[in-house]
């Protein structure tokens, strides 16, 4: 990829009698009619632009070169000769049309409206028919980069084609051949384009610049948050980011995790429950005390899920309250505080306080210590819901995992409402989504028998442009609910974990691997990706074996 600044247009060229009119057209428009949009010139297009108030007027054409007062077009279609007439007669010169692909056009009318000093996250609208595009995501990130005149606009670009990629982390990383830059969407990095060598090092320095950083100290990791502004549609919002830096061979690598402060979450019923996981969840949350752990690794969704809830039970008539380290998204009718450590505001601390603030709705942020997990068990038990997370792999674990941490096991069997374990899936792309004959190894996997399924509601997706390639788009939550019923409870007061297991494989709880058969059935995932997102002891564990109904839908 070159930059504009460095480049001599082919108009100045012909202008200098380096080339001739033909030539000069042959460098901008190959013989497939694809222009060369880094060889044209800014200001025949301004000129000839000049005559045109009102831009709907113009037929699709790109301005090429200005020649002996002639306006040499590019466009796609023939235009009628009245047209023709009209551009005429509005600029006082010939016109002559060349023909280029309606690619080209479309990629020349992008450029035309960006702002490469503005972060958007607009899609990109087809001029032609008013269609969003599907992007080539490497493609318009080179074209915009061309058009971004100084490193803050070209940092700016890459936020710009993150957010409307729905990306969550940008990566730029030093490589010999220059700054890579990875998207990350939907859980996996992508490859976007790669700035040449020269401007590696001043782009990594300008993003340091925006997050004010020490741009003297390259030598160690340095992380900082900033807020900026960005537009979508009408609306002006805000996004934080997260700026981190970390020296490595080469130069220094840096991750931006975007955070658009425009609140994310949707509702309860749209996290991907299965229906009847749903009602025992909507159960547990009616409760005027008790407790709910989420748990799962990060990045498996379990704040989406806490947030969301908290937004849904916060109503006028509650107090709900969260301890958070940090406050990620700041939620309406909430009152969020945040650990500080050094000030002596702990989680054990923050939670103390809030119970003197008469609250009905607690959030923990995290048990860690035994002072919060005693404390947050005695509050469950005395008038209040409280939600928390602890780290562990399922939900089952969550069980030892607080009694490791120390609160009477009496007092933790009865403050347990339920736990919620968690990972994302990707969903099947809607736009090249194929019926999927199920393979034996596949029904093997989820334990299924031919007979029991309706192949005719599996999908998969073949990949298109839109989707990468990848045949998904867009994620949803696999849930796992443990609903602590009386017999648990006892085997938690004073039983074993072999016992607990022993219960879980009588009864028919809503496992990871009936939740993960229930989308699989239904065509919302595939099993690979089930495979790929799910703990590997899920799929494996003993259990009754689930019925499933002709129409795909399980049945207990
Ligand atoms: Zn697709």
């Amino acid at each position: 990829m070159q930059t504009s600044s460095t480049i001599t247009s082919v108009w100045q060229r012909l202008r200098n009698r380096e080339v001739t009119c033909e030539e000069a057209l042959a460098l901008l428009v190959n013989p497939q009619g694809n222009v060369n949009l880094y060889l044209l010139d800014r200001e025949v297009s301004q000129r000839f632009l000049r005559e045109f108030p009102d831009p709907r007027n113009l037929p699709p054409v790109v301005p090429l070169l200005l020649w002996r007062n002639c306006y040499y077009l590019g466009c796609h279609q023939t235009l009628p000769s009245e047209q023709i007439q009209f551009l005429t007669d509005r600029t006082f010169s010939d016109i002559k049309i060349v023909p280029i692909s309606s690619q080209s056009f479309r990629s020349w009318f992008h450029t035309q409206n960006l702002d490469p000093t503005r972060i958007t996250a607009d899609p990109i609208v087809n001029p032609l028919n008013g269609e969003h595009e599907a992007e080539d995501i490497t493609q318009v990130t080179e074209i915009y980069l061309s058009k971004a005149e100084d490193q803050i606009s070209r940092i700016r670009t890459i936020i710009s084609g993150a957010l409307r990629n729905r990306a969550s982390d940008i990566h730029l990383e030093p490589t010999p051949e220059g700054l890579r830059v990875r998207y990350r969407i939907d859980g996996i990095l992508r490859d976007v384009t790669m700035l040449p060598p020269e401007i590696s090092r001043r782009a990594i320095v300008a993003l340091k610049v925006m997050s004010n950083m020490d741009i003297g100290e390259s030598r160690r990791p340095q992380d900082a948050r900033i807020g900026e502004q960005y537009t979508a549609g009408q609306d002006s919002l805000g996004l934080d980011m997260r700026v981190s830096t970390l020296p490595c061979v080469g130069g220094e690598k840096a991750v931006i995790r975007l955070l658009p402060r425009r609140n994310p979450f949707s509702n309860i019923e749209q996290l991907g429950f299965t229906p009847q996981a749903l009602s025992i969840y909507q159960h547990w949350l009616k409760q005027p005390q008790g407790m709910v752990i989420f748990t799962g690794p990060t990045g498996s969704g379990k704040t989406s899920t806490l947030y969301t809830t908290l937004q849904d039970l916060a109503t006028e008539h509650v107090n709900v309250v969260t301890v958070e380290d940090p406050v990620e998204y700041i939620l309406p009718r909430i009152t969020q505080t945040q650990v500080h450590e050094l000030a002596g505001m702990t989680f054990a601390a923050g939670l103390r306080a809030i119970l003197r603030q008469d609250p009905d709705i607690i959030m923990v942020g995290e048990i860690r210590d035994s002072e919060t997990a005693e404390t947050a068990v005695r509050a469950a038990l005395t008038g209040h819901l409280v939600l928390t997370t602890l780290h562990t792999n399922d939900a089952v674990s969550a069980i030892p995992r607080l009694k490791d941490i120390g609160p009477d096991p009496g007092l933790v069997s009865d403050a347990l409402l339920g736990i919620v374990a968690q990972r994302l899936a990707r969903k099947v792309c809607p736009h090249c989504a194929a019926p999927h004959e199920p393979s034996a190894s596949e029904l093997a996997l989820l334990g299924l028998e031919r007979s029991q399924i309706n192949p005719e509601s599996w999908r998969k997706g073949k990949g298109c442009g839109r989707c990468f390639n990848s045949g998904y788009m867009g994620r949803e939550a696999i849930i796992e609910l443990l609903n602590i019923d009386d017999a648990m409870r006892q085997i938690i007061y004073e039983g074993t974990m072999t016992q607990l297991h022993r219960y879980l494989a009588e009864t028919s709880f809503d496992s990871f691997r009936r939740a993960a058969i229930e989308k699989v059935t239904s065509g919302v995932t595939t099993v690979e990706e089930v495979l790929r997102v799910l703990p590997h002891s899920a799929l494996n564990r003993h259990q009754k074996k689930a019925t499933v109904a002709t129409n795909g839908a399980l049945v207990r």
